[in-house]
C-alpha cells in the first residue's frame, strides 16, 4: 500500500471553528480523518507529523527548514512521498530552500495550504489537500514517482517550488510560476506534464543542513541614495541578493559601482536579479549593465526572489570558496534558473 507521510507545520489550512468561543482555533491534524472523512476514501496509509507548536508561516526559520529536512531524511525509505502542510505566506521560500537542501531528491515532496480554514463551508484546503496527497502517491508505470522533486500545489496547479510565488493574497489561486511551466494541471484527470519535471536521480539523496542566514537585500528605486545602498554593501553581511530593474540594469553612478565594487574587493557575491516577474538578467546586454558584468556581479537569471535568498543561503552555508559560490549561484541545480 502506498504511504504518505503528511508534515503538518501550521497556517490557515489547520483552522477550525472553536465551537464554544466562535472563534478560529488549530486543530489537531492526527486527528484530520475526523475532520477530513474522504480521506478514508484514499487507499493509502497515511501517518501524520505535526510541529509542536505549530506555525503561522510568517514565523518560519531555516532552523525549521532544517528541521523539515531532517524528518524526510530519517522516513525517507518509510514513504512513497511527503505532503507538507504549511502557510501560504511563505511557503514558497520553504519550497525553494529545501529543493537545495534535499540533494538528489527522488521522491515527491509537495508543499500545500489554503486560503480558508478546513473547517470553513467553502473551504479550498480539501480540494488542496487531497490532490496533494494524490499527486505525492502517483507512480509511473515502471514504479518510479511520477514527481520526484520538490512542489507547491495550489488552486489546482502544481508548481516547481523554487519557481513558485505567492502572488495573491484573496484569490484561492494564492501561486504561479512566472518563469517555468506548471509541472501538472487537476481538472477532470490529472495531467501531469512530463517534459517540466526533474527526472529521477542517479544517486541517493543528500541533505543538506548548513546555511548562513547573513545574507542581504538591495532593492534598487530611481533616486536611492548612497547611504540606503552603503547600508547594505557596507554591512556585515556576506551576501547580497541585489533586486534591479529590467533585464538586470542599475543606475550607471561611480558613487553606486564604487559601492558595489567596494562590496566585492571586501569578498561579498552579489547576485543580481530582475525586479520584473517574468524575463531574465542579461548582464551586457545594456551599457546600464556592462560595468556589472565587468566588476563580477553574477546573474542570477530568472530565479524567484525567493529561491535566489535561499539558494544564496545554502551555497554560502557549503564550506565553498568564493568563485565556487559565484559559478554555483549562476549554475542550474535544481531546475530554478534558465540560462
Ligand atoms: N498567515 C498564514 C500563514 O502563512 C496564511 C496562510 O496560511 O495562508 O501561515
Amino acid at each position: 500500500m502506498t504511504s504518505i507521510l503528511i508534515i503538518y507545520t501550521g497556517g490557515t489550512i489547520g483552522m477550525i471553528n472553536d465551537p464554544v468561543k466562535g472563534d478560529l482555533v488549530p486543530f489537531d491534524f492526527r486527528q484530520i480523518r475526523q475532520n477530513v472523512p474522504e480521506l478514508g476514501r484514499l487507499d493509502y496509509n497515511l501517518e501524520v507529523y505535526s510541529f509542536d507548536p505549530i506555525l503561522d508561516s510568517s514565523n518560519m526559520t531555516p532552523d525549521i527548514w532544517a528541521q523539515i529536512a531532517v524528518l524526510i531524511r530519517d522516513s525517507y525509505g518509510s514513504y512513497d512521498g511527503f505532503v507538507i502542510l504549511h502557510g501560504s505566506d511563505t511557503m514558497a521560500f520553504t519550497a525553494s530552500a529545501l529543493s537545495f537542501m534535499l540533494e538528489n531528491l527522488g521522491k515527491p515532496v509537495v508543499l500545500t495550504g489554503s486560503q480558508l480554514p478546513i473547517g470553513e463551508i467553502r473551504t479550498d484546503a480539501k480540494e488542496n489537500l487531497i490532490t496533494a496527497l494524490e499527486i505525492a502517491a502517483t507512480k509511473k508505470p515502471d514504479g518510479q514517482p511520477m514527481v520526484p522533486e520538490v512542489c507547491v500545489y495550489f488552486d489546482y496547479q502544481l508548481l516547481r517550488g523554487n519557481r513558485s510565488i505567492k502572488y495573491n493574497s484573496e484569490k484561492f489561486e494564492a501561486f504561479r510560476s512566472p518563469n517555468y511551466p506548471l509541472l501538472a494541471e487537476a481538472g477532470v484527470t490529472l495531467s501531469f506534464f512530463n517534459n517540466y519535471i526533474l527526472p529521477q536521480p542517479k544517486h541517493e539523496l543528500i541533505v543538506h543542513l548548513d546555511y548562513d542566514p547573513n545574507i542581504g537585500v538591495l532593492k534598487l528605486y530611481p533616486g536611492i541614495s548612497e547611504l540606503a545602498v552603503r547600508a547594505v554593501t557596507s554591512s556585515t553581511v556576506t551576501a547580497i541578493v541585489m533586486e534591479t530593474f529590467g533585464s538586470g540594469n542599475t543606475s550607471t553612478a561611480d558613487w553606486f559601482i564604487n559601492c558595489l565594487q567596494e562590496a566585492i574587493d571586501a569578498g561579498k557575491v552579489i547576485v543580481d536579479i530582475t525586479q520584473c516577474q517574468r524575463g531574465s538578467v542579461e548582464l551586457g546586454m545594456y551599457q546600464t549593465s556592462r560595468r556589472l558584468k565587468e566588476i563580477g556581479i553574477v546573474s542570477g537569471y530568472d530565479m524567484t526572489f525567493e529561491a535566489a535568498t535561499t539558494k544564496l543561503m545554502y551555497l554560502m552555508g557549503q564550506q565553498l570558496n568564493k568563485s565556487e559560490v559565484v559559478r554555483l549561484m549562476a549554475t542550474e541545480l535544481r531546475g530554478e534558473l534558465t540560462t
